[in-house]
């Protein structure tokens, strides 16, 4: 037979079971060759259809999939990836008491994902590895042919809301309900932000529903969280909820690694006063030791921490996380952001530039580009210099 026709479908059904014409509009149809597929989220649905289209006076050539097995038909043995970056793995995190049950957990998800803890919900404070931990997970996820996407909350908005805008909407929820690990990181930053919650909260149902793995990170409990719904805060906690610590023989082991690695040798008593100066936070403790290496001073920590509470505060002006001005985007949003906070860490803290640019990972030239663009946008934009101002004044007294 050469292939069903629509109409043919619609006067079996009619005849078969008239109510399931309602119910067409949970149908999407799909031609393909000799075949014509209907496609559902609804299981129900697909089983009434299923048994509908195995009678023997039914028309050839339907086939009835629930939505999600179509992609995969679609993409067989082609794993594709988002927002990993290859240096965070298992193999260089540091485990202790603090972050061990998380690690375990983590390493269990990606030999079985989507069976025990789904989602796993990691949170700690800034710095102790949060990132680390998704990522790790991602890579080795990859590694195993699965598809992974990671993304901060707040790019994930940023691209849900220029989709929502651009009519691509659709195309984006696909990509998302097709992978086979969801990773989003910094969750708190979904606050406020209703369209992105929604968006999540529909791909999160249909990923769990499917027993795929999703994994979040914040830096507070699920119900710590602000301006987030009830209904995904439940979604949030309904797997694992684990927290990360940095226990001081953690903390040891990883100066200790993190000399070694930048190869700086110091005399155990210099050991002591790094463990003392450093917080527990391990971005600080790798920027001490570089700071270290360079001016083979340790670092008092009041410095190095209020680089680090700056950072925060413009970035969250900016509705962005520290680890997104860190990072590499180059989105406006975040390069601009960037700049600004290395402009306010010039002009108002006096940091230096090394010290500027070594916080953000980049040489120093990068540095003094920044502080231009800030000046010459301040001059051009009347609106941006008052944020300036503003967050000069709002600083400057704080820290
Ligand atoms: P968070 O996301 O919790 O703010 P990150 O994962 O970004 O923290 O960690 C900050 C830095 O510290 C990263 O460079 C990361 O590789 C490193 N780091 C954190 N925890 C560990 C650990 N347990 N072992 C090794 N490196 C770590
Ligand atoms: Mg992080």
């Amino acid at each position: 037979m050469g292939g069903i026709s629509v109409r043919n479908l619609l006067s079996f059904l009619e005849r078969k079971d008239k109510k399931l014409l309602l119910f067409l509009s949970k149908v999407r149809l799909k031609e393909e060759s000799n075949k014509l597929l209907l496609i559902t989220e609804d299981p129900v649905l697909k089983k009434r259809l299923e048994e509908i289209f195995k009678l023997s006076d039914a028309p050839e050539g339907v086939e009835v999939l629930l939505e999600g097995e179509e992609e995969k038909k679609d993409s067989e043995d082609l794993p594709f990836t988002e927002g990993l970056n290859p240096r965070y793995t298992f193999e260089n995190f540091i485990t202790g008491e603090g972050n061990r049950v998380a690690y375990e957990v983590a390493r269990r998800i990606v030999e079985e994902p989507g069976k025990f803890y789904n989602p796993l919900f990691i949170f700690g404070k800034v710095g102790i590895g949060k990132t680390h931990l998704l990522q790790a997970i991602g890579n080795s996820a990859l590694k195993r042919g699965y598809s992974v996407i990671y993304k901060t909350a707040s790019d994930f908005s940023e691209e849900i809301v220029q989709a929502l805008k651009g009519g691509s909407i659709e195309g984006l929820r696909k990509k998302y309900k097709a992978v086979d690990f969801l990773l989003i990181d910094d969750v708190q930053l979904l606050s406020g932000k209703v369209r992105t919650q929604t968006e999540l909260f529909n791909i999160f149902n249909h990923l769990v529903l499917k027993d795929k793995q999703v994994v979040l990170a914040s830096d507070k409990h699920p119900k710590q969280l602000r301006d987030i719904p009830e209904r995904l805060v439940s979604r949030f906690a309904g797997g694992v909820v684990l927290e990360i610590r940095l226990d001081p023989v953690t903390k040891l082991e990883i100066i200790k690694a993190k000399l070694k690695e930048l190869k700086v040798e110091v005399e155990d008593r210099l050991l002591q006063t790094l463990m003392e100066s450093v917080p527990d936070n391990v971005r600080e403790i790798e920027g001490a030791i570089k700071s270290f290496k360079i001016s083979g001073e340790v670092p008092v920590k009041e410095e190095v921490s209020s680089i680090e509470k700056v950072i925060s505060a413009v970035a969250s002006h900016f509705g962005l996380s520290a680890q997104d001005l860190k990072g590499s985007s180059r989105s406006r949003r975040v390069s601009q952001a960037r700049q600004v906070a290395m402009y306010i860490l010039r002009k108002v803290f006096k940091a230096s530039l090394p010290e500027i640019a070594r916080t953000f990972s980049k040489d120093h030239s990068t540095v003094i580009h920044a502080i231009r663009k800030v000046e010459e946008e301040r001059r051009r934009s009347r609106k941006f210099d008052n944020i300036l101002c503003f967050l000069e004044k709002n600083l400057s007294s704080k820290f």
